[in-house]
């Protein structure tokens, strides 16, 4: 199943990036490879900031094997989305 997701601040409710989500479950980490547009995100510090109201969503880090990712702050961003494929 491939979600387009769209993730917004949990603070302010700007959106932050819009993110494909493979699988279902929680967004814990959002892979880099995968994120396909970045709205009010910016990346400051290795970590992943809300443009409109400084709040931090989440901080970069490094796999190995599969490259950057934003392990998320799971209580200060929301999300909406739609499935594209099953
Ligand atoms: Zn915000």
């Amino acid at each position: 199943m491939i979600l387009i997701l769209t993730i917004k601040c949990g603070k302010c409710k700007s959106k932050i990036i819009k993110y494909k989500k493979i699988g279902k479950g929680k967004v814990l980490r959002c892979w880099e490879s995968k994120i396909k547009r970045i709205y009010d995100g910016e990346i400051k510090d290795n970590k992943l900031f809300c443009k409109n109201c400084g709040n931090k969503i989440g901080i970069i880090k490094e796999d190995d094997i599969r490259g950057n990712y934003v392990d998320m702050d799971r209580d200060q961003f929301t999300y909406s989305g739609k499935k594209i494929r099953k």
